[in-house]
C-alpha cells in the first residue's frame, strides 16, 4: 500500500487537469517539479549525550500567488517524494482556497513519539535553524502538520527570530494564542471540513436521515472532526480509529467517553461495547460517509472495491490513490478532494499570517464567520467547474487551481 509514490501522483492529476484546460506545455512543465528543494542534515544532541544527525526538508513548488505556505511533518515515512507531493498540494489548495500565498512544504524523517520533550524542543529549534535562510515571512510560511502542534510551533519562531535578530510572528502560523496565534485555527481544519460536508450532502442529495461515519486517524484534524459531528444530529459517528488501531459500535460512538479512554490507555482500542477493527477495516465499513484523517495512500487499487461508503471527505493529504480515485468515480461515490476538503486549516493560518502583519487580534465568532464564507464559496465554485465540464470534484479542484496559478504566473512575467 504504502509503495506509491505520492509524487507520481500528483504528476498524474496535474496532466489530467492541464489538458482539459489546454494549459501550454511551458507552464505545465514548471508546474511539474518545485521551484526549490532544500535539503538538510543537522545535528540534535540527545537526552543521552549522544549527538544525532537528522535528514530534514523544505521545498518549496510554487509562489506565484504569494509567499510559499505549507506545514511541517515529523514523522519516520517523510521522504524526498512525500514532500515534494505535499508541496504540491499546498499550491494547489491555496489557490483553490483562493487565499494570496503559493506552496511548500518541510519535513524531518523521525519519530517524534520516541523523543523527550527536550529533544524535541532541540530538533524543532535545529531544523528551523537548518532552513532559516530560505523562510520568512514575505518568503515562505511553515506551519503544523502530521506531528506538530502550536508548541512546537513557538520553539521555531522564537529560534527564527534569535536568528534574523528582530520579532517577525508572521514566519510561522499555527502558534500557541500566547505567542501571536490566532483564535480558531487549532480546530481550522476541521470545522472547514464540516462546512464543506455540510454543502457537499445537500447537492449530493445526502440529506435525508442520519448519516454513519467512520474516521480514519484521531489527530488534531480527526479527533475535531470527531467532536463537531458527535455535536451535530444530522450525524452519527460509528467508526474511528488511530495508530493502533480502531473501534465500531453500531450504536453510535460518544466522543467524550472515547477520547476519555484513549487519554487513559493510549488508544480507542477496547473501549467499551464496541468491536476492535484494523485500520484497513475501518475503510471498509458499511457507512454513509468515510473521512480519511491520517496519511496518504489509504484508498488504493486493492481496497476500492470494498469501499462502501457514498461519499469520501478527504481531511488527510492525499488519501486515495489515482486508479482507486477513477474508480470511486466510476461506481458514483463523491470524493471531496483533500485541497478543498482540508483547506479550512491553510485558511485560518493566512488569517493569522494577516493578524500578525497588521498587529491585530480577532474574535473567534469572526475568524468562524470568514473561513465559512471561503469555504463555502471555494466549494460551489468547485462544483460549478465539475458540472460546466462534467468532472469529478477532484479534477475540478485542480482545473480552478491551475487557472488561478497560471494567470498569476502569466501577470507574474509581463
Ligand atoms: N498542514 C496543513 C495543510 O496541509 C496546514 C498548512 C498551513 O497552515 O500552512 O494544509
Amino acid at each position: 500500500m504504502t509503495n506509491i509514490n505520492p509524487y507520481e501522483s500528483t504528476i498524474k492529476q496535474l496532466e489530467k487537469a492541464a489538458n482539459i484546460i489546454n494549459l501550454d506545455k511551458a507552464t505545465l512543465e514548471i508546474l511539474s517539479y518545485p521551484k526549490r528543494i532544500v535539503e538538510v542534515r543537522f545535528p540534535v544532541r540527545l537526552d543521552s549525550g549522544e549527538v544525532k544527525v537528522f535528514h530534514g526538508y523544505r521545498i518549496q513548488h510554487n509562489d506565484a500567488r504569494g509567499p510559499f505556505k505549507g506545514g511541517i511533518r515529523f514523522h519516520q515515512a517523510v521522504d524526498m517524494n512525500e514532500v515534494k507531493a505535499l508541496a504540491f498540494w499546498m499550491s494547489m489548495k491555496c489557490a483553490v482556497m483562493n487565499i494570496p500565498f503559493g506552496g511548500g512544504k518541510g519535513g524531518v524523517t523521525v519519530n517524534p513519539k520516541g523523543l523527550s520533550e527536550a529533544e524535541l524542543e532541540s530538533l524543532s529549534r535545529a531544523f528551523i535553524k537548518a532552513i532559516a535562510a530560505v523562510i520568512g515571512s514575505r518568503v515562505d510560511v511553515p506551519a503544523p502538520d502530521v506531528n506538530t502542534n502550536p508548541k512546537i510551533m513557538d520553539w521555531m519562531v522564537d529560534e527564527y527570530e534569535k536568528i534574523v535578530g528582530h520579532s517577525e510572528p508572521a514566519v510561522i502560523t499555527g502558534k500557541s494564542l500566547d505567542h501571536g496565534g490566532s483564535e480558531g485555527r487549532g480546530i481550522a481544519t476541521s470545522l472547514g471540513g464540516k462546512y464543506v460536508l455540510d454543502e457537499a450532502i445537500g447537492k449530493v442529495s445526502l440529506d435525508s436521515g442520519t448519516l454513519k461515519v467512520a474516521i480514519q486517524g484521531l489527530g488534531n484534524v480527526g479527533g475535531n472532526m470527531f467532536k463537531l459531528l458527535g455535536e451535530d444530529k444530522k450525524y452519527q459517528v460509528v467508526a474511528v480509529s488511530d495508530s493502533r488501531g480502531g473501534i465500531v459500535s453500531g450504536a453510535g460512538l460518544d466522543y467524550d467517553k472515547v477520547m476519555g479512554h484513549k487519554k487513559e490507555t493510549g488508544s480507542v482500542v477496547g473501549f467499551v461495547g464496541t468491536k476492535e477493527i484494523t485500520n484497513e477495516d475501518l475503510l471498509e465499513l458499511d457507512v454513509d460517509i468515510l473521512i480519511p484523517s491520517a496519511l496518504e495512500n489509504q484508498i488504493t487499487k486493492e481496497n476500492v472495491d470494498k469501499i462502501k461508503a457514498r461519499l469520501v471527505l478527504e481531511l488527510a493529504n492525499g488519501p486515495t490513490a489515482p486508479e482507486a480515485d477513477e474508480e470511486l468515480h466510476n461506481r458514483g461515490v463523491v470524493v471531496v478532494p483533500d485541497i478543498l476538503a482540508n483547506g479550512g486549516g491553510v485558511t485560518v493560518s493566512y488569517f493569522e499570517w494577516d493578524q500578525n502583519l497588521k498587529n491585530e487580534h480577532w474574535f473567534e465568532k469572526d475568524v468562524f464567520s470568514k473561513l465559512e464564507e471561503v469555504m463555502c464559496s471555494s466549494f460551489n465554485d468547485v462544483w460549478e467547474i465539475s458540472k460546466k465540464y462534467r468532472i469529478d470534484l477532484r479534477q475540478a479542484a485542480y482545473v480552478l487551481a491551475i487557472d488561478r496559478i497560471s494567470l498569476a504566473m502569466r501577470e507574474s512575467a509581463k
